[in-house]
């Protein structure tokens, strides 16, 4: 029966967050068994929980955002994925600001701080969120389905219409793919012609070309250079990743992804959640949803 897993030891990050610009440290502590993951707003007094769960979402529009107490956390997605990736169940995340810190733009730089501080096993066994009867989100042109299957898979198609970007599709299966490799060194993306747009709505502060790759009509600018072919699709399947784990646990199913973002991402976990007829929970699942957290290094060694 697999356990559940914490940090080793305290492990610390600081940057800009991408939308405020703002400076902001990040503590990542480790946390008792059944404790979860949870956000603590530290430069607040007194100091404001919120957890990492889908009931606490309450802003999707280009990050996930959660909030308790009138006091917010966004930009989550990617330390989510991170927290997934490398096996985490409970840790304490304090951090002193409104928004995380956007690194590299992926998962990347959260992974291997988290792989340096290492990992270890609680007494406690670990759940499972496990679909037993499809459930599907849909809004305008973009749609989210589950499907049951005793293991993690991601099928994403993407679309945009760009010069640069087009179609991508990709599929993720648990069992033959490496997660640390393939997907958390992905980095977000935009476009050239959106960029100014959104700085005009006073986003993308902390923007630049070392946290995301921008897509101009004859492809990524600033001479950049793609980490992957498909680079961009990998990411939306990254963020998936992270907004799945607002579960609170482990998924366990198929999901097939139409141009689904943040949104629909939040409601499908919802949905998961909610639906007591169509899951159940289980500490015995027939597969793992997750690669063996030591791999990690293989993409330490590529990207470093
Ligand atoms: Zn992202």
């Amino acid at each position: 029966m697999p356990s559940q897993r914490t940090l080793r030891t305290t492990v610390r990050f600081e940057g800009h967050g991408l939308h405020s610009g703002c400076k902001t440290r990040l503590v990542l502590k480790p946390a008792p068994p059944e404790s979860g993951i949870f956000f603590r707003r530290v430069d607040l007094s007194p100091f404001v929980s919120i957890p990492a769960t889908a009931d606490y979402v309450v802003n999707t529009r280009f990050s996930t955002t959660v909030a308790a107490g009138g006091c917010a956390v966004s930009c989550i997605e990617h330390l989510m994925a991170a927290l997934y990736a490398t096996g985490l169940d409970n840790v304490t995340a304090e951090v002193d600001g409104p928004e995380l810190p956007v690194m590299d733009g992926s998962s990347l730089p959260y992974v291997l701080g988290i792989l340096r501080a290492g990992t270890v096993l609680l007494s406690a066994p670990r759940k499972y969120l496990v679909v037993t009867r499809p459930l599907l989100v849909a809004a305008e042109r973009a749609r989210i389905s589950i499907h049951p299957a005793p293991f993690l898979r991601i099928s994403y198609t993407m679309r945009f219409r760009h010069p640069a970007v087009t179609t991508l599709f990709r599929c993720y299966d648990s069992r033959r793919e490496n997660f640390f490799t393939e997907y958390v060194p992905a980095r977000t993306f935009g476009f050239l012609a959106e960029v100014e747009a959104l700085r005009s709505q006073g986003l993308l502060a902390g923007g630049s070309l070392e946290n995301a790759l921008v897509f101009g009509d004859e492809g990524v600018v600033g001479g950049m250079k793609m980490r992957y072919g498909d680079e961009p699709v990998r990411h939306k399947m990254l963020d998936l990743a992270g907004d799945l784990f607002l579960a609170g646990c482990r998924v366990m199913g198929h999901i097939r992804a139409y141009r689904s973002g943040h949104h629909l991402n939040c409601r499908l976990v919802r949905q998961m959640l909610a639906r007591t007829d169509c899951r159940m929970f289980t500490e015995q699942p027939e597969g793992e949803s997750l690669p063996d957290p030591g791999s990690g290094l293989g993409a330490a060694a590529i990207f470093k």
